[in-house]
């Protein structure tokens, strides 16, 4: 005798949210002021184009801000900027985002709202 297998249908509805994006992120004047350039590409050039994360080991892509401008960091310190790779300023962003929801970090409100 052979037992029969009943699919059930799925209770959760899927929804395509594919249309729904978010708006386009606009460079800001900022990022394209000389000072900030030559911030940029001297961090680039001190970390030998190599991500600071300890032992990563990747190339670096991303000059980050360390305490973003919005939590009150200094836009143009060299102390207050690293270069990472992707992937380590993706975890990075994503920690600050995670703290500031969480209210761990309180704006300072200096700065754009989407540094
Ligand atoms: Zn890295």
């Amino acid at each position: 005798m052979m037992a029969r297998v009943t699919m059930l249908q799925p209770r959760v509805v899927t929804v395509d949210t594919s249309i729904a994006r978010p708006p386009p992120k606009t460079a800001l004047p900022f990022y394209s002021s000389p000072d900030w350039i030559a911030l940029r590409n001297a961090e680039r050039v001190a970390a030998k184009g190599i991500c600071r994360r300890p032992g990563c080991g990747k190339r670096g892509f991303i000059v980050d801000h360390i305490v973003e401008i919005r939590d009150g960091g200094a836009p143009l310190d060299a102390r207050n900027v690293e270069l990472l790779c992707s992937s380590h300023h993706v975890l990075k962003t994503n920690a600050v985002r995670a703290d500031r929801q969480a209210g761990r970090l309180a704006p300072k409100g200096g700065g754009p709202s989407n540094l």
